[in-house]
């Protein structure tokens, strides 16, 4: 069915908590294909100071939103190199309907969007319930993955605490942006038939065979 000179556009929507970030990196690392995101192309071209990194910088300066044709153009140029040739991931893109309209016309080759589907009770489940260690980082779950001894890292024994932007009204004001960012998104890839929806709340090995039956790979 898939023969390896296929290549593979990726696009992963997902809000905020949803295991997007762990998907795209295993999906990469499987695929070798690179991971491309909007933020990072914006950084790597300010510091470089590219022509295209200087506009930007104007409007993020002034504290406007950067136009969609610099957008666009700095992602042209990213996904035009040799490493891109078999495909890449979008992380972050597209962020507004233009976009995604403008996108879909440039990009000739098959696009797959997954949608990593989870609810908005979940994600404040998961998020409220977080716990970092302060000396390591390493992560737990208060209820699906706590430590063994309360307030205590596993690991080195550092203390645990909870970030104070996981409250459950930051959690839910953040999702409430991120769904209005992202309804007009999920619709207009809903009708050109390329959205897949992926239930996110199971194992992270299960999201991954989903995915891969999505975008048609073995
Ligand atoms: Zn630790």
């Amino acid at each position: 069915m898939s023969n390896i000179k296929e290549s593979l556009i990726l696009i992963l929507l997902g809000p905020p908590g949803s295991g997007k970030g762990t998907q795209a990196k295993i999906f990469c690392r499987e695929f070798k294909i690179p991971q491309i995101s909007t933020g990072d192309l914006f950084r790597e071209n300010i510091s470089k100071e590219t022509p295209i990194g200087l506009q930007a910088k104007t409007f993020i300066q002034e504290g406007q939103l950067v136009p969609d044709e610099i957008v666009l153009g700095m992602l042209y140029e990213r996904i035009s190199k040799p490493d891109c040739q078999n495909g890449y991931l979008l992380d972050g893109f597209p962020r507004t309907i233009t976009q995604a309209e403008e996108f879909a016309k440039y990009e000739k080759r098959k696009i797959t969007v997954v949608n990593l589907d989870v609810s908005d009770e979940e994600l404040i489940r998961r998020a409220t319930g977080r716990l970092i260690c302060r000396q390591c980082g390493a992560i737990y779950h208060s209820t699906s993955f706590p430590p063994k001894i309360e307030n205590q890292c596993d690991i080195c024994d550092g203390e645990l605490y909870r970030r104070l932007d996981d409250t459950q009204e930051v959690v839910e004001n953040r999702l409430r942006v991120y769904r209005a960012q992202t309804k007009p998104l999920e619709d207009f890839f809903q009708k050109k038939g390329i959205l897949k929806k992926i239930n996110g709340c199971q194992p992270a090995d299960q999201i991954f065979s989903q995915i891969k039956l999505a975008s048609a790979l073995k």
